[in-house]
């Protein structure tokens, strides 16, 4: 076929299962091509620091992402970065994937390692002031609100770190969380409950944003008693939780009601040949270390795969 390239594993995804996935199968001299949407490194270019990958004490995001690559590259993985995927063929043994520009990639396996993305709270002016004092992003966005007073709106680990992150700019920031109590690591709620830059508004959510061009401020609602409250401020940051990457493979491969892929305990997806890794996979605990070690367990099953194939 013309335009066509052929190799033993295409990667579908950069961030730290990917590139796992990368550096075992290239080092175990498996044609490896990783294709990713975006910066490899995925969800982690968007962390200003990592504190708990073992073996490293602190880290930034984007840089753990870089080594990760370059080990997978030193190894022999082609690694394509800002890729945009036309189309993804799973089924029979040559799997095929499409990129925009119209180069076609064929493999005889397949490691679907999407990850995902923030969720959004879905409420009047979000999308309006999404960029325009609305951010998900503390280490993308943090800095433009130095010397601001802010809103943080979560309870999980991300929210309260993301928050304790932010205080090196701002000058106060309040936690709107729905709940009484939060769902973080015990550590990351003394933490921030330990900074006195940070108050929390419990119980409530933001009801709606507002402002003209940018910003200045948000409604937010107790849940528990109904009262609604205007809150002047110019800078929100939503950390309420994920979505996985898998609306383009709807129908190509099992995913439960959420949208996570469906695995065995080697990762293997219902489709011959086909593994999922990292945090668009069925799981409960989405972090780098569990992303990692999906990578290397859907390698070492990928690499299996191709080796029954040689022997039939
Ligand atoms: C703000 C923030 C802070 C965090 N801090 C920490 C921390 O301190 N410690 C920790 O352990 N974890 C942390 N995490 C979680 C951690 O980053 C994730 O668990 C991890 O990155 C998941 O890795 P992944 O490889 O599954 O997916 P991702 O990192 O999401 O990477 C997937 C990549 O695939 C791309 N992609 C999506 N769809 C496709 C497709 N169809 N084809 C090709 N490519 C596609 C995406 O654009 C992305 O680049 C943090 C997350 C966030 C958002």
């Amino acid at each position: 076929m013309e335009n066509t390239i052929h190799t033993d594993v295409i990667i579908l995804g950069g961030g730290p299962a990917g590139l796992t996935a990368a550096i075992y199968l290239s080092r175990a001299r498996v044609k490896t091509l990783l294709l990713t949407e975006g910066t490899p490194g995925g969800q982690m270019t968007l962390t200003h620091e990592i504190a708990n990958y073992p073996g490293i004490e602190k880290i930034n995001g984007y840089a753990l992402g870089s080594v990760m690559k370059k080990q997978a590259i030193a190894f022999g993985a082609v690694v394509k970065g800002n890729v945009e995927i036309g189309s993804i063929s799973l089924v029979g043994p040559v799997k095929s994937i499409t990129t925009s520009d119209g180069q076609t990639y064929t493999a005889d396996s397949i490691i679907l390692a999407p990850g995902g993305r923030s969720r959004t709270m879905g409420v009047p002016g979000e999308d309006t002031f999404k960029g325009r004092g609305i951010s998900y992003c503390a280490t993308c966005d943090g800095d433009f609100f130095t010397g601001k007073e802010i809103v943080v709106v979560g309870g999980g680990n991300s929210a309260l770190e993301e928050a304790v992150s932010l205080t090196k700019y701002v000058t106060k920031v309040t936690i709107v969380h729905q709940f009484d109590h939060f769902q973080a690591f015990q550590h990351a709620v003394d933490e921030a409950k330990a900074n006195p830059k940070i108050s929390f508004v419990m119980s409530s959510t933001i009801s709606s944003f507002y402002g003209n061009d940018k910003l200045e401020g948000v409604k937010i609602s107790n849940l528990v008693t109904g009262e609604e409250t205007d809150f002047r401020t110019d800078g929100v940051f939503i950390f309420i939780g994920y979505v996985p990457n898998t609306e383009t493979l709807k129908g190509m491969v099992a995913l439960n009601e959420r949208g996570e892929i469906i695995t065995g305990s080697d990762l293997s997806t219902n489709i011959e040949g086909v593994y999922a890794a990292g945090d668009a996979v069925v799981k409960k605990y989405r972090q780098i270390t569990t992303a990692v070690a999906d990578g290397t367990v859907a390698a070492l099953a990928s690499a299996d795969y191709l080796h029954s194939l040689n022997r039939k």
